[in-house]
């Protein structure tokens, strides 16, 4: 009990909140959010069209370091749009990590496409990419240069691996493990925006990526996300169906295909372009407050993730480790009946009713984390 009194007493003085509530990660608008907002009810598109969306698309390419962006409704859509792009389709199977928000899973799901689950690695939280090789080894059959899966016989189309919490994954070694096999790589980048493997940002080592500015990402617009990629036949596919699959023209209603409407608003696209301008303080505050986090936690012993060498994370969620599943839950308890929100990591997709039943390796790091990993308050301080 001194240990979690410790932890909370040193939240409440990072935050400078002796009493108040801490929430987990709140948004945070000293920039020009209201100016564009108004700006956009002033031009009256406020709608699917709009300058600031345009603007974002070439701002968010510039930011995930690719040629194109196509702004989405939220990241589950992009991810969805991001999927189909891929080649991916129904009754296919895509890889992805067993721990991850839901949405990962469920845009696999949208296409009718099945997730296959695999292990994460300790240190980046992202897929193990020699545990990938050894699974791959063991169920993959080449069929005409494609990759079937030998113990369902399904094709085997995509690889989704997500950047946990702004830890950016082992994504190189993944890429290159997913080569070999012949299998496309999505980035589930919606944690990740600002976070980078040398110099290149995470997101745009994929075919394509999907990033997500829901109101407890890093920055938001209360709900948005992007699709982001260097091939432009597929930049222009994605922004087509996301938008109705409308055929440009001045009056005609003439749509070319079943296609979707995730536009995002022209409401929406002003905040998220204030929010940009401000992306580069806030990760550097992140920064500041994980740096300072990483000392308190180093001397108390409790394992406080950390970015991997050559990489730089976001700090989108900072985690610490206990020792086991009962400790856990003893601090969760703890700080959340003392106002201080904290949060264990997801459930592990493979438990959820509706994906019990999909194939899946080993996953007993998962399992581990999922037993010790808790997420502590970590937004912007002012
Ligand atoms: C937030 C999130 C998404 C979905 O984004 P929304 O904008 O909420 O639809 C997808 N994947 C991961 C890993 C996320 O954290």
């Amino acid at each position: 009990m001194e240990k979690f009194e410790k932890i909370v007493g040193f939240i409440r003085e990072s935050f400078n909140t002796p009493n108040d509530f801490i929430p987990l990660h709140q948004p945070y608008f000293t920039g020009k959010e209201k100016e564009y907002v108004i700006d956009a009810i002033d031009s009256t598109f406020v709608s699917s069209v709009g300058e600031y969306v345009n603007r974002f698309e070439r701002e968010m390419a510039k930011v995930a370091g690719t040629k194109y962006a196509v702004a989405t409704v939220n990241g589950t859509s992009a991810l969805h749009i991001a999927l189909l792009m891929a080649g991916v389709k129904k009754d296919e199977e895509v890889l992805t990590q067993a721990f991850t928000f839901v949405a990962t899973a469920n845009a696999i799901s949208y296409i009718g496409a099945i997730p296959n689950f695999v292990d994460i690695e300790e240190d980046s939280l992202g897929i193990d990419p020699a545990k990938l090789e050894k699974y791959l080894e063991e169920i993959v059959e080449l069929k005409n240069n494609e990759p079937y899966n030998k113990q369902t016989g399904r094709k085997i189309s995509c690889c989704v691996p997500m950047h946990t919490f702004g830890f950016v994954s082992t994504i190189v070694e993944i890429i290159d493990v997913c080569k070999k096999f012949n299998i496309p790589v999505v980035e589930d980048a919606a944690e990740c925006i600002g976070a980078k493997v040398g110099e290149k940002p995470a997101g745009s080592f994929g075919k394509l990526g999907a990033f997500s500015f829901n109101g407890n990402k890093v920055i938001t617009c209360g709900g948005g996300g992007a699709i982001v990629t260097d091939d432009e036949a597929l930049a222009k596919k994605a922004k087509h169906i996301t938008t109705t699959a409308k055929v440009p023209h001045q009056w005609e209603y003439k749509h070319d295909m079943v296609a979707y409407n995730y536009r995002m608003p022209n409401l929406n696209a002003a905040m998220i372009c204030a929010q940009l301008e401000s992306l580069n303080h806030f990760l550097t505050n992140k920064r500041e407050l994980a740096n300072s986090y990483q000392n308190f936690f180093l001397e108390l012993e409790v394992p406080f993730v950390t970015e991997r060498s050559g990489t730089t994370a976001n700090y989108w969620l900072n985690a610490i480790m206990f020792t086991d599943l009962k400790e856990r839950n003893a601090f969760l308890a703890y700080s959340n009946e003392n106002g201080v929100m904290t949060r264990p990591g997801w459930e592990l997709m493979n438990t959820l009713e509706m994906y019990k039943d999909c194939p899946k390796d080993d996953l007993s790091t998962s399992n581990i984390i999922f037993e010790r990993l808790v997420n502590i308050p970590s937004s912007v301080r002012k």
